[in-house]
């Protein structure tokens, strides 16, 4: 795997978009592992340096995309 900026050998990938990640490019960024819920709260495990590629941008919560329900893809 190879860093998606430089091209050099890369130590990780994104978490988020699975790009390859050297060392001098790679950053952290939270990533929600689970929702929970908790008596009336909802809660969530947040793994607070998940690799990532400073390319995406990961969304905080998850999104509806109803165009793929229930269609082909
Ligand atoms: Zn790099
Ligand atoms: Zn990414």
């Amino acid at each position: 795997m190879i860093c998606w900026h430089c091209k050099r050998a890369a130590v990780g990938a994104c978490r988020f978009c699975g790009r390859g990640i050297c060392e001098d490019h790679v950053q952290e960024h939270p990533y929600i592992l689970e929702l929970f819920r908790e008596g009336k709260r909802v809660r969530a495990l947040v793994v607070e340096d998940a690799l990532h590629c400073g390319t995406c941008t990961p969304r905080p919560d998850p999104i509806d995309l109803p165009e793929l329900e229930g269609g082909e893809v």
